[in-house]
């Protein structure tokens, strides 16, 4: 068994079977108890997008995650965010799109964003006043913020159309959604302690004792994720599964995509070639389990590609002439999820299921040990593909 970072959905288990089935009903229960609560939000938001033809309209389930988002890295995030008077938002956040795009690039750029992190986006150590309720003029400035530190790009631009929204209601109304909303992040924050809390016991004390060593590292934010953000993203990763399902059994081909730190050897022993996807495992340790996955690939016909974190995944977008791509990808709990919303964006149909514990050496560990992931939420999502039935 493997040192627990941060979160584990495997320790004094088995597999994480019992974490899937504890996840699954507990997205039901969020997702019923948001209808009650934020529900008629939503579908007046989905009212509202379709008046104005802002976007085609997308599953139900995607706008409601969207608000727990919202609610939550508002109380989160907010009071820092607003604690920040002047920095360089716009040159921030294009920083974050760079690094994706020029690889060559990304360590001079995340150097230069560590240090911004630490010395104009993150100034204060911690929360220490009660979090308000936000202005429309706070969303704004939240928003920017969010952009900014490159973790919650896609948040943003999907909360910059509910700011849109709320501006167009009235005060009192605007007043009356949000307290919905931070009643149910109240809600949200309790319960999911209760059924999700057994997996992520060691996050407060890995933040408190790593604080120091990430001070000016670009990856801050990231891995110094709160408990709550960590059971959102567990909750939100089977809202999107749900969500994007059905664009996902629909398409032709299948790619599934891993990170590195699921290799068995260290990446200058790794035999992977790179291809322009990312790399292919060239199988030289039966143990690996990125080997492991490729030979179930070859079986049951799907790719697997090893990508780097913050990777373009723009390649991954469809193109007129090729077959339809699914993608199912793996990645730790503190990013899983704005990758989700990223692949959404380039209307990629995809399906995530998430590493056991993360383990990578870059980010979390000073020696680093190989994450695995769920084969059997793998191979569920693979036969949720009609065309997949007969092989597995
Ligand atoms: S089996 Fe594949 S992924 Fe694993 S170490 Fe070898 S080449 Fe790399």
């Amino acid at each position: 068994m493997q040192e627990t970072i941060t979160y584990s959905l495997v320790e004094r288990r088995k597999n994480s079977e019992e974490y899937y089935n504890a996840v699954k009903a507990f997205a039901k229960e969020v997702l019923d108890k948001a209808s009650e609560s934020i529900g008629p939000d939503v579908n007046e938001f989905i009212t509202y997008i379709k008046e104005f033809k802002l976007e085609e309209v997308r599953k139900t389930e995607e706008y409601i995650l969207e608000l727990i988002s919202f609610g939550i890295l508002w109380y989160t995030y907010g009071n820092a965010a607003l604690e920040v008077k002047h920095a360089p938002f716009i040159t921030l956040s294009r920083m974050a799109e760079w690094r994706k795009k020029h690889q060559k690039l990304k360590q001079a750029i995340d150097l230069f964003r560590g240090i911004m992190t630490t010395l104009v986006l993150l100034p204060k150590k911690e929360r220490t006043t009660e979090i308000n309720l936000p202005t429309i003029e706070q969303i704004d400035k939240v928003c920017s913020w969010f952009e900014a530190t490159g973790e919650f790009r896609e948040e943003a631009l999907r909360f910059i159309r509910w700011r849109a929204f709320w501006s167009t209601i009235g005060h009192d109304r605007f007043e009356q959604k949000l307290k919905s909303i931070a009643l149910f992040t109240r809600w949200f924050e309790s319960r999911s302690l209760e059924v999700l809390g057994d997996y992520t016991q060691n996050v407060e004390s890995f933040i408190e004792k790593s604080q120091s060593r990430y001070r000016w590292r670009e990856d801050r934010i990231s891995c110094t994720r709160t408990r709550l953000e960590y059971h959102l993203n567990m909750v939100g990763a089977e809202i999107m599964n749900l969500a994007f399902r059905e664009d996902f059994v629909n398409t032709e081909i299948t790619s599934v995509l891993v990170p590195g730190c699921m290799r068995g050897r260290p990446f200058e022993e790794c035999k992977a070639v790179k291809v322009k996807e990312g790399l292919k495992c060239q199988g030289c340790l039966p143990k690996c389990k990125v080997n492991q996955l490729r030979e179930m690939g070859k079986r049951n016909n799907f790719d697997v590609y090893i990508i780097p974190h913050a990777s373009d995944l723009t390649l991954w977008a469809p193109k007129p002439g090729r077959q339809r791509q699914g993608v199912i990808a793996s990645a730790c709990v503190t990013t899983l999820v704005e990758g989700g919303w990223e692949l959404k964006r380039y209307g990629v149909p995809a399906q995530c299921v998430l590493l056991d514990y993360s383990g990578c050496k870059k980010h979390w560990h000073r020696d680093g040990f190989p994450t695995q992931l769920n084969v059997h939420e793998l191979k569920r999502i693979l036969n949720s593909k009609s065309s997949m039935n007969a092989c597995l």
